[in-house]
């Protein structure tokens, strides 16, 4: 499989390569890391440290197992089932997008039905010690009280918000439109981490949330994931000049960090 034969795939299966172009840049590393997200549980660890020929095997790898070829571990490494599985998938065949992962379920938005492909991370910008002790529910009323009564919104403006012990409730319902990420709240779920006062854009994860929030926040992502075509995991700071989520959201999806 060329480059060019892998970008067009990571296309198809709904994550964004960039250009066309055949050249391996960040923008088709990025896609890629996308789609492992999607197959996190596929993935051989350590894959955000793995050099691009290995990665390059990986993503052809990625791509047929997205595809429905059953070739064990994606572990960017030649073997005898990556072998046999090329070989079932001749290369440079047309790409249907309903071959994707989460089997043709798809979750819609508001009155026009728009189709959720993006999840955008936010934090509440709290103390670490705010609401100690009191439930994730009562602290998701105390911040829906904030987007009601203050803000004036008809509902908390996230769909999901994930507490400082890793529990995880709804806000909005994931059927309506949220209020969240200005400009972009069409086909776009919102979920808040609970923490997060006094981060910057460029802090890592573990700066401002416990171990247990991060591995809710995993599930939750592959969760919805299964459920809808998810094609980017963004962080609010990449449309606003804000710090919220308070980490750089690329580093922690590549877990670089
Ligand atoms: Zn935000």
């Amino acid at each position: 499989m060329r480059i060019f034969d892998i970008q067009r795939s990571l296309k198809a299966l709904g994550h964004d390569p960039g250009p066309l172009d055949g050249v391996w840049g960040g923008s088709a590393r990025s896609a890629l890391f996308s789609l492992f997200y999607v197959l996190r549980a596929k993935i051989a660890p350590g894959a955000e440290t793995w050099p691009q020929a290995r990665l390059l095997i990986a993503a052809e790898q990625a791509v047929m197992s997205a595809r429905g070829v059953d070739l064990g571990m994606i572990d960017g490494l030649e073997g005898p089932r990556t072998e046999a599985a090329r070989r079932s998938f001749a290369a440079p065949r047309p790409v249907e997008p309903q071959a994707r992962p989460h089997a043709g379920s798809v979750i819609r938005q508001g009155r026009a039905g728009h189709p959720v492909r993006e999840i955008t991370l936010h934090c509440a910008a709290t103390r670490p010690d705010w609401m100690r002790g009191r439930p994730l529910r009562e602290q998701i009323e105390e911040i829906r009280r904030w987007h009601v009564e203050l803000n004036g919104w008809r509902d908390i403006g996230y769909h999901w918000l994930v507490g400082r012990d890793g529990s995880v409730l709804p806000g909005r319902p994931e059927t309506q439109i949220g209020a969240h990420v200005r400009g972009r709240n069409s086909g776009t779920l919102g979920i808040c981490l609970i923490g997060g006062h006094g981060s910057a854009a460029s802090d890592r994860f573990a700066d401002h949330y416990l171990p247990a929030q991060g591995a809710a926040l995993d599930r939750l992502l592959r969760e919805i994931s299964a459920r809808t075509p998810i094609a980017r995991v963004s962080g609010h700071n990449e449309y606003a000049a804000k710090a919220c989520p308070g980490f750089d959201i690329r580093r922690w999806l590549e877990r670089a960090e």
